[in-house]
């Protein structure tokens, strides 16, 4: 009896055994394998292209809704932001910065300082423009002026915004809808915005608009339509037509940037 017991502990002693050496090989084998998997994960991650940063400021905010039309120029600078918004994340290639949410009541200083902290490659501030006798339509926008350390490539992402824009059917107002803006003051201390066509390449000390002055990066103010005119809200500033000039913009920006364009799905 006595034999039987203690060659039944030796064999319950080597399935122990057994036990514990198969315990080892799994953990092993469950640690080489995350192992490989975090190598693999950071390879993948170092050498995955970075994204290119966009800025994009939906102009006004809160109580602010800039000018008043046909429609409030706010609705249009949001929606068309939304659906650029929306585009840029659906090419996959960019990182999209907001200088606010919608609704949101952000001053300009605030919105820039929110752009630049991201460090974004761009900056492209949408507005809409106003006429008190409502005939005046189209597109302008407004690059870093002359004397800027970011004119040249500002007024290069300008070309190719109204490039696209024109493609898509909008009016180029001014020489090539480029224009220069400045806020100056007047006798009286009020300051008064002047605007100079692209061809005036003088460098002016007076300061142009907040969201392209005092950064390094390229940033456009665009006006996109007018929305005193009832043709110029229906063609750019409807669902629609912010849709349309959302288009447009990303098409400028992947031109800008020297990429191609990802066809909609
Ligand atoms: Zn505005």
């Amino acid at each position: 009896m006595e034999e039987i017991s203690r060659a039944e502990q030796r064999r319950k002693k080597r399935q122990k055994r057994k036990r514990i050496k198969k315990g080892i090989q799994i953990s092993f084998c469950i640690l080489l394998f995350a192992t490989v998997g975090i190598i693999c994960f950071l390879a993948y991650r170092h050498n995955a292209p970075k994204p290119y940063v966009i800025g994009l400021d939906p102009g006004h905010g809160g109580e602010d809704v800039g000018a008043v039309g046909y429609i409030e120029e706010i609705e249009l600078t949001e929606k068309t932001v939304d659906f650029l918004e929306e585009r840029l994340k659906k090419d996959g290639r960019f990182q999209v910065v907001r200088s606010r949410k919608n609704g949101e009541a952000v001053d300009i200083t605030q919105r820039k300082k929110i752009l630049l902290r991201k460090e974004v490659d761009l900056i492209l501030s949408i507005h809409g423009n106003s006429d008190p006798t409502g005939t005046a339509r189209g597109f302008e926008c407004y690059p870093a002026p002359p004397g800027r350390e970011n004119h040249a490539i500002s007024y290069d992402l300008a070309l190719c915004i109204t490039e696209q824009m024109a493609a898509a059917g909008n009016h180029l107002r001014g020489i090539q809808g480029i224009r220069y803006g400045y806020y100056v003051t007047g006798e009286g201390g009020e300051s008064q915005k002047v605007i100079k066509e692209a061809s005036d390449t003088t460098i002016y000390a007076q300061p142009s608009f907040g969201m392209v002055e005092g950064v390094s990066c390229a940033a456009v103010l665009a006006e996109q339509c007018f929305v005193t005119n009832l043709e110029d809200v229906e063609a750019f500033g409807s669902d629609t037509g912010c849709a349309i000039a959302a288009e447009a913009y990303y098409k400028a920006i992947c031109s800008y940037l020297q990429i191609e364009e990802m066809p909609l799905q």
